[in-house]
């Protein structure tokens, strides 16, 4: 095992920065999909060899701890100990911000693949002696903040990011921002690329080109108002004499610093996380090229035990080969159903001991687990009461949810205790169970041991999704709206169910869908005829799993971004 930071330098590395990466369960420094994508890819590279290098933030006081209290969620952080998992690096590096002097340190952390390769990781953190009280707290709370302290980590991982991997010796062949909070990096490589002191001024200082050259941007949103501003109040303080004031309105915008629009200018490739989203983000971004990357999981990491151990006996190499899932329809339908069984058990044993609910193994358990907030309509299912119990006394099932809302949403915050009310008012007819603090390992337990896993979100806000594919890799098929990545994986009535068509979202008809569906196909289906059940499942495992995988994306980006 590499275990020093001498052992990576060697080779040249592509760096993937994200302001959040889900390393493990215990390390809490990730708030969800975006994290989790970052955290599979890393795990993916570590599989496949690939010569790369992670950098993201220490987040030693987390995202948050989530407690649910009388129906309302309660923010706990969640200190956590990098000494106990990573080491500390030598090395140290500064930057300017707000006119102070601010040292960034870092740990180590080494994500190892499954066939003796592995990556390192590298977890910025300004919480040294060195540094002023306030800059301390740069690098504790993930997400945390205003403005001010966002823009404050988003420099930290930007400049101080590059200027660690220098410190470390890293030579670094492509940067891949993912998502915008790691654009200002490219501020740093403009710098590294300024051309002689005669051409200051004319707006041809920096080698441009060289710098696009070096930079990959994964995009992951798809409204414009989703996109990291900030105002150049702020910007032009915080940043100091970074980069002449006119040049960054040039790069970033006239009017505020817009981080999406900086990384697009900077960044030779650019792509969206599944092929509708790269369309809606051409279509916010005219002028620029945005390729299409549909997001993937890692194989091992979502899949639950009895699976792992299925494919282990049926389809070896699957971990390192997932294609090979296309082959799931040859594992016998029996052991299908055992080891989904068996993942049930587990979850319902969790739920038992996490609420106290004790929900029947042999009735369908319909799972939702989202970042509580608006567009992902958790609600929907709960539109209407009265039928969702009607549907339930011809064919009983049970529901389990989970999810939490950002700090600082307060409408998210309402929904989760409005959950909490429906769940009270259908007591005796439907069972339904909120799960506190949704986070890694809950996750894994939720898409494999539920029956269905139930997406509904509005239209075209999924630029992807991942806890589908999730479900997949565990035989669980999704019902699911017609966006993001289901738009790529659906086929109706063999992966899985669409909920509605492609019109413009509609919470009435959206609702009427989704009840028609679950009494008319998913529930008599379960019920009646359990062969064409189970081959839904694998239809999941075969059609789903096999291609929504990060071995795949990974494959992807090493031949068609960093390769070039
Ligand atoms: C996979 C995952 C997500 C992202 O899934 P979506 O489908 O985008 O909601 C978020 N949180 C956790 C804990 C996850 O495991």
């Amino acid at each position: 095992m590499k275990s020093s930071i001498e052992a990576f330098v060697h080779e040249p590395r592509v760096a993937y920065f994200s302001m959040e990466i889900a390393l493990r369960a215990e390390i809490p420094t990730y708030s969800g999909g975006l994290g989790m994508l970052a955290g599979d890819a890393m795990r993916t590279a570590a599989d496949l060899d690939l010569p790369m290098v992670g950098v993201t933030l220490v987040s030693s006081a987390g995202y948050f701890r989530q407690e649910i209290v009388n129906g309302r969620q309660v923010e706990r952080p969640e200190w956590w100990q990098p000494e106990s998992w990573a080491q500390r690096l030598a090395a140290k590096t500064a930057l300017t911000i707000d006119a102070r002097e601010v040292w960034v340190g870092g740990w180590l952390y080494v994500v190892e693949g499954h066939m003796g390769g592995s990556i390192p990781v590298i977890l910025l953190d300004t919480d040294l002696d060195e540094n002023d009280p306030e800059d301390q707290s740069i690098t504790h709370f993930l997400y945390g903040g205003d403005d001010a302290y966002r823009l404050k980590q988003e420099l930290v991982l930007g400049i101080g990011g590059v200027r660690m991997l220098g410190a470390l010796g890293f030579s670094v062949r492509k940067y891949h921002l993912n998502e915008g909070h790691a654009a200002l990096l490219t501020l740093e490589l403009l710098r590294r690329h300024a051309r002689t002191p005669e051409a200051a001024g004319t707006g041809m200082d920096y080698d441009v080109p060289a710098v696009r050259q070096r930079c990959v941007f994964t995009t992951h949103t798809p409204v414009q108002a989703g996109h990291d501003q900030f105002s150049y109040e702020l910007a032009d303080r915080l940043l100091g004499g970074l980069i002449e004031p006119a040049q960054l309105r040039a790069f970033a915008g006239p009017d505020r610093l817009n981080m999406t629009q900086l990384a697009l200018n900077l960044s030779a490739y650019v792509n969206g996380v599944t092929k509708r989203h790269s369309k809606v983000s051409q279509n916010l971004f005219p002028g620029y090229r945005v390729q299409a990357v549909t997001n993937g999981v890692h194989p091992w990491t979502w899949t639950c035990d009895s699976f792992r151990k299925l494919y282990d006996a049926h389809l070896p190499r699957w971990c390192h080969e997932p294609e090979l899932l296309v082959r799931a329809e040859s594992i016998p339908d029996d052991d299908v159903w055992q080891a989904h069984a068996a993942a049930k058990r587990a979850l319902l044993e969790r739920i038992s001991a996490l609420t106290g609910a004790s929900l029947e193994a042999a009735r369908p358990l319909l799972g939702f687990a989202r970042r509580m907030t608006d567009y992902k309509r958790a609600g929907l299912l709960f539109s209407n009461l009265d039928r969702l119990a009607a549907i339930a006394r011809a064919s009983p099932f049970q529901i389990v949810l989970a999810g939490k809302a950002h700090p600082r949403d307060e409408g998210g915050k309402r929904l989760i205790e409005r959950l909490h009310d429906w769940a009270r008012q259908l007591e005796g007819k439907v069972p339904v169970v909120f799960l506190p603090d949704y986070a890694m390992d809950l996750g894994r337990l939720l898409v494999s041991g539920v029956d269905v896993w139930i997406n509904t979100p509005q239209r075209p806000l999924e630029a992807s999704g991942t806890s589908g594919m999730k479900a997949a890799f565990n035989g669980v098929p999704n019902l699911s709206v017609l966006d993001g990545w289901w738009l790529e994986g659906w086929i109706e009535g063999v992966t899985g169910w669409a909920v509605g068509g492609e019109a413009e979202s509609d919470n009435a008809r959206d609702a009427a869908f989704l009840y028609d569906k679950l009494e008319q196909s998913v529930l008599p289906l379960y019920y009646g005829d359990r062969a064409r059940w189970i081959a839904v499942m694998k239809g999941a495992i075969s059609r789903n799993a096999y291609f929504f995988n990060s071995h795949r994306m990974m494959r992807r980006y090493a031949v068609e971004a960093y390769l070039h």
